[in-house]
């Protein structure tokens, strides 16, 4: 058994509560580690040592931070295989997705990051000949960070990084379903050098260590991805504290593909958008819209290639998809097929939870599914079920698309498949999501801004935009 540890002012510790959470491994649906179902007090000694080591960390010379996450970035590479099978076993993925994205790009988050802030200048200007204007990006101080549990590290060092970067201290919660990757960062810390409180994890649940976290006075910025309910109750505690706040929530997104697309590239990445990491990404396409003239050509070859996605053992360098994160994620999943039925959908293939022999006997999988036949209104085709579940939906105008696209209480991302510049240009303008991809999906420059509009969260982050979450902007003016 593995006991995971919280990192609070540079120890491994257990929970003050000395009581731990079972983690599970969702390929088998067994229990193969413990983590630490810290509470409040946890999350006061993580707040205490962050305070502690604010003044020096922020004092600390940009190169020097800049060389020590560098660092952290180096040894997270050196481990790669390690992170990449904690990162398969504690979430289901497989694990050639953990070794190819998900591992590489925490690696990358730190490193962008770090050599930003090696290149950042602040804004001057004079007043006429009255006086002069400048502004000094400050850090915050303590800023708290919580994530969720489909791309675990890769999420979590998304706003670690910029924080840190930014030279604030960081009390940060991974979320208690895959906990592991975190506490392989908090080893590699420890062996990279970084100062003592400069970054605690604190593990446990969201009604524990989350809300903690939310509420505490000595945290002025929460940096928080998840659950757009989990945010709406983030939102309402930190709101009347009057905290910074950076909400990136959950997604319905559409895929908009017009009949001059290219076929075959088309087909290939929209099969990607819909079902990588079993369809648990916030940017996954889950609403494939297809115009009329294409779609039944479309829609015959795509289901072949999903009948075609090999649903096994995340271990399996053959296997496309892995398990899904929880049992109780898994109920969720099917109880949106049995919905999607109810509404009227024809499920062309998948939906079923599928039982594989060997040591995946008991694990929590379920084959990917495509549905048809809903209108673009039902609960299946407005409400967010982040698992392998897609539906299609034949168009015939382009502002009949656009209102279906649109109509969701999500506006996160979209992605348009067309030969036409000017039609890709018209209707990225007028879709109603912080990102919008054509021709291409989850095509990611760190430097471009990363968030959502509606219920899809508030704020965004990425490049400059998550440097400057993490500082306050201070006008000194000067009478000449
Ligand atoms: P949750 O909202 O359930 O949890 C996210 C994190 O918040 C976890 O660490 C959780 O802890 C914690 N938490 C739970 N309750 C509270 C609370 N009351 N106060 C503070 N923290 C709390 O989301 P999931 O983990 O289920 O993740 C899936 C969701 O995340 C989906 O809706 C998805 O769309 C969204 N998401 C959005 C992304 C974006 O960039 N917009 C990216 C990825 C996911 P614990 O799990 O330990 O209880």
């Amino acid at each position: 058994m593995l006991y995971i540890q919280n990192y609070i002012d540079g120890v491994l510790s257990e929970a003050l509560t000395g009581t731990w959470l079972a983690v599970h491994e969702p390929a088998t649906g067994n229990v193969y580690a413990q983590a630490p179902a810290s509470a409040g007090a946890d999350v006061d000694a993580a707040v205490d040592a962050a305070k502690r080591a604010f003044p020096a960390w922020c004092a600390t010379e940009a190169e020097e931070r800049s060389r020590l996450l560098r660092r952290v970035a180096d040894m997270i590479e050196e481990r790669l295989e390690e992170f990449a099978q904690a990162e398969s076993r504690d979430n289901g993925k497989p694990v050639w997705l953990a070794r190819m994205v998900d591992i590489p790009r925490a690696a990358k988050n730190f490193r962008f990051f770090a050599t930003a802030i090696l290149h950042t200048s602040s804004e001057a200007h004079q007043t006429d000949d009255i006086a002069l204007n400048y502004t000094l990006q400050q850090p915050i101080g303590v800023a708290g960070c919580i994530s969720p549990w489909n791309l675990p590290l890769y999420l979590f060092t998304w706003k670690i990084a910029p924080a840190l970067a930014a030279g604030n201290c960081v009390v940060a919660k991974p979320s208690e379903i895959t906990p592991y990757s975190a506490f392989l960062l908090s080893q590699v810390c420890i062996e990279a050098g970084l100062p003592q409180g400069v970054l605690n994890i604190v593990h446990g649940l969201g009604t524990d260590v989350g809300t903690a976290i939310t509420a505490h006075p000595d945290i002025p910025a929460i940096s928080f991805t998840g659950g757009t309910a989990t945010g709406a109750s983030i939102a309402r505690t930190a709101a009347p504290m009057f905290k910074k706040l950076s909400l990136e929530l959950g997604g319905k997104n559409p895929t908009l593909i017009f009949a001059d697309c290219d076929f075959e590239e088309t087909l290939v990445t929209v099969l990607r958008s819909a079902f990588s990491n079993q369809g648990e990404i916030c940017l996954c396409g889950s609403r494939i819209f297809v115009e009329r003239s294409l779609y039944d050509r479309f829609r015959d070859a795509f289901v072949e290639r999903v009948r075609a996605l090999v649903v096994g053992d995340p271990l399996d360098d053959a296997t496309g998809q892995g398990a899904l994160v929880s049992a109780t994620h898994m109920e969720k999943v099917l109880s949106y097929i049995a919905l999607a039925r109810e509404e009227g959908g024809t499920v062309l293939c998948g939906g079923e939870r599928i039982q594989l022999t060997g040591r995946c006997e008991d694990g929590w999988f379920v084959s990917p599914a495509v549905i048809e036949g809903l209108p673009f209104t039902c609960r299946t085709n407005q409400e967010e079920i982040f698992g392998p579940v897609v539906t299609l939906t034949p168009f015939d105008t382009e502002d009949e698309l656009l209102a279906m696209a649109n109509s969701t209480s999500y506006g996160l991302a979209a992605s348009v498949w067309t030969s036409d510049l000017r039609r890709a240009h018209r209707v990225a303008a007028a879709l109603h999501m912080g990102i919008v991809w054509v021709n291409c999906w989850m095509l990611r420059d760190l430097r471009t801004p990363f968030g959502g509009v509606k219920q899809s969260g508030v704020g965004r982050e990425g490049g400059w935009e998550a440097l400057r979450f993490f500082t306050e902007a201070k006008n000194v003016c000067i009478k000449l």
